[in-house]
C-alpha cells in the first residue's frame, strides 16, 4: 500500500441543556414515556407557531465565545425539507446560509503535540423524533419526545489526518461543551453525537471523495469506524475503483461501515427561510453579558497551571479534562498545608482518577474530598508516609475509615525514618541477598533497584526509599 493521506472532518450534534425545547415549552427531560413530551408546536400542527428559546441562543453564544468564532448579529432559521417517519412535519428547522457562529477553532494535545482544528460554523437546530425498533413484534414505533430538542451542530474543517486525531478533537470538544455548561455530554443518551466525513488522497492532491459515517456515539466506535472506512477506501482505490459519495452506518457488532443512502446535496433539501420565525438578532450588549459570565476556559487554565505550579503540559491537560476535575485540583491547592502542585496533579490524574472510575463516581462526587486528599498529600510531602503506603491509606479513606492521621496511626503505617532502624533493615537484606550485593559491586546498577525493593518489602513499604538507597550505597561502598 503506497502513501495515502487520510482527511477527516466532523459534524457534531451537541444537545443543549435547556429545560424546554427550542421552539416550544415542552420538557427536554430524557427517559419519559413515548410521546408524552411532544407538543403540538414540535409537530407543527396547524394553528401553532414556534417561539425561539432564549436559553438555546445564550448557549450558542457561549460556544462562539469559547472557540473564538464570530457571532452573527443577524442569523436566519431555515426549513430543511425531507421525508422521514420520525419527522411528521416534513421539515426540520435549522440554520443554513446564515449560522449563528462562524469560524473559531478547537485546540488539543495529540501524542504530546498541540493540534488545532478549525471550525467552519456552528448553527442552532431542532432534533427529530426517534424510531423504536424494539419490543414491537416486528413493527416500528415512533417516539416524538425528542422532536424539537435544541441542538448545536458544530462543523469542523477537514483538518484531521488520522482516526486518533479525530477522536482527540471530539474528546476536546466534548470536554469544552461540558466545561461551559451548554451540553451534558451524555453519549449513551445521545446528547453528543458525531458524524465523521472521511476521504483519502495521495499527498499533495486535491481532496478525495468522502463518505459520511453517521451517528457515532462512542469514541471507541468512532476510531474503529474511521479506521475501517479508510481501509475500505484505500483498497477500493488501489483496485482501480472509485469512492462513491454516500452516507454510511457503522455496525459495531461486525466492525464495519455499511451504505445507508447515497449522499444528498443541499439543494435536495429545498432550504428556505422559515416564514414562522423572525431572523435572530443578537445585540452586542447581550454578547458582553454572556462573556462576563463565562468561566476561565480549559486552555487558559491549562497554561496557568503550567506557569504558576510547574505542571507539565500533559499533566495540566489531564487536570483540565473536565471542570469538576479542575475544581477538585484547585481545592487541593487551596487547602491548608500547601502541597506542591506537581504532587497534587500526579495524584489527581493517577490514583484519584483510578479510584473515581473504579467506584463509578466522578469528580463532582469524589470518593475522597479534596481537603482530605490534601492532608494525605501533606503526609507524603513531610515524609510521614511513603507514596506506596499512601495508596493504601487513600483506599481506606474512601472506605470511610477516617482521616489520614487516624488511619496511619491505627494501622501503624508511619514511615521509618529512624536511621538505626533503616540500617538494621538494610543489613538484614544485604546478608540475605549476597548475590544482588555482588552484582551491584560489579557495576550492575539495576541490582540497586532490586535491593531497595527488598528493603521496602522487609519494612512493609514503610521505609523511605530515597533514604534506603543512600544507606545501601554507603554500605556497599564499604561505609
Ligand atoms: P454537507 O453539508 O453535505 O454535510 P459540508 O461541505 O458542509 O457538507 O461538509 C461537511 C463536513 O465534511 C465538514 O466537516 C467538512 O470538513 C467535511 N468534509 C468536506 N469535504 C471533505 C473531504 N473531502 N474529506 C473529508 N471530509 C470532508
Ligand atoms: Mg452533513
Amino acid at each position: 500500500m503506497g502513501e495515502w493521506e487520510i482527511v477527516i472532518g466532523l459534524e457534531t450534534h451537541a444537545q443543549l441543556t435547556t429545560a424546554s425545547k427550542i421552539f416550544s415549552g415542552a420538557s427536554t427531560a430524557f427517559g419519559a414515556a413515548p410521546n408524552t413530551q411532544a407538543s403540538a408546536v414540535d409537530l407543527a400542527l396547524p394553528g401553532t407557531l414556534p417561539v425561539l428559546n432564549r436559553g438555546a441562543v445564550e448557549r450558542a453564544i457561549r460556544f462562539g465565545l469559547a472557540v473564538g468564532g464570530a457571532l452573527a448579529a443577524r442569523s436566519v432559521f431555515a426549513r430543511k425539507n425531507y421525508f422521514y417517519p420520525d419527522l411528521p412535519k416534513g421539515y426540520q428547522i435549522s440554520q443554513f446560509e446564515l449560522p449563528v457562529v462562524s469560524g473559531g477553532a478547537v485546540t488539543f494535545l495529540l501524542a504530546s503535540e498541540e493540534r488545532r482544528v478549525r471550525l467552519t460554523r456552528a448553527h442552532l437546530e431542532e432534533d427529530a423524533g426517534k424510531s423504536l425498533h424494539e419490543d414491537f413484534h416486528g413493527m416500528t414505533g415512533i417516539d416524538l419526545n425528542r422532536a424539537g430538542t435544541p441542538l448545536l451542530e458544530i462543523v469542523s474543517e477537514p483538518d484531521m489526518r488520522s482516526a486518533a486525531e479525530a477522536v482527540a478533537y471530539a474528546k476536546a470538544l466534548h470536554s469544552l461543551v461540558r466545561w461551559i455548561g451548554i451540553c451534558d455530554g451524555n453519549m449513551q443518551e445521545g446528547s453528543f453525537r458525531c458524524d465523521a466525513n472521511v476521504s483519502v488522497r495521495r499527498p499533495g492532491e486535491a481532496l478525495g471523495t468522502r463518505c459520511e459515517i453517521k451517528n457515532l456515539n462512542s469514541f471507541r466506535f468512532m476510531e474503529k469506524a474511521i479506521e475501517f472506512e479508510v481501509r475500505r477506501q484505500v483498497e477500493l482505490l488501489e483496485d482501480g475503483g472509485a469512492v462513491r459519495q454516500e452516507t454510511r452506518l457503522y455496525d459495531p457488532d461486525r466492525g464495519e461501515t455499511r451504505p445507508m443512502r447515497s449522499k444528498e446535496d443541499a439543494q435536495d433539501y429545498r432550504y428556505f427561510p422559515d416564514p414562522d420565525l423572525l431572523p435572530l438578532e443578537i445585540a452586542p450588549e447581550w454578547i458582553e453579558e454572556v462573556r462576563s459570565s463565562m468561566p476561565m476556559l480549559p486552555d487558559a487554565l491549562c497554561r496557568l497551571l503550567q506557569e504558576r505550579h510547574g505542571l507539565s503540559a500533559y499533566d495540566a491537560a489531564l487536570v483540565t479534562e473536565s471542570r469538576d476535575k479542575a475544581r477538585f485540583f484547585e481545592e487541593i491547592l487551596a487547602a491548608p498545608g500547601a502541597v506542591p502542585g506537581t504532587l497534587a496533579a500526579h495524584w489527581t490524574n493517577g490514583e484519584m482518577s483510578a479510584l473515581v472510575n473504579e467506584r463509578g463516581l466522578d469528580f463532582a462526587r469524589p470518593p475522597v474530598a479534596p481537603g482530605a486528599l490534601a492532608r494525605l498529600l501533606a503526609r507524603i510531602h513531610d515524609g510521614t508516609i511513603s507514596g506506596k503506603v499512601a495508596k493504601e491509606v487513600l483506599h481506606a479513606m474512601a472506605d470511610g475509615e477516617g482521616d489520614v492521621d487516624a488511619i496511619v496511626d491505627k494501622r501503624g503505617l508511619r514511615q521509618i525514618s529512624d536511621v538505626a532502624a533503616l540500617e538494621a533493615a538494610v543489613d538484614r537484606v544485604l546478608a540475605a541477598q549476597a548475590k544482588l550485593a555482588d552484582d551491584f559491586r560489579a557495576g550492575k546498577e539495576k541490582a540497586m533497584n532490586a535491593l531497595v525493593g527488598q528493603v521496602m518489602k522487609a519494612t512493609g513499604g514503610k521505609a523511605n526509599p530515597a533514604q534506603v538507597g543512600e544507606i545501601l550505597r554507603r554500605r556497599l561502598s564499604g561505609g
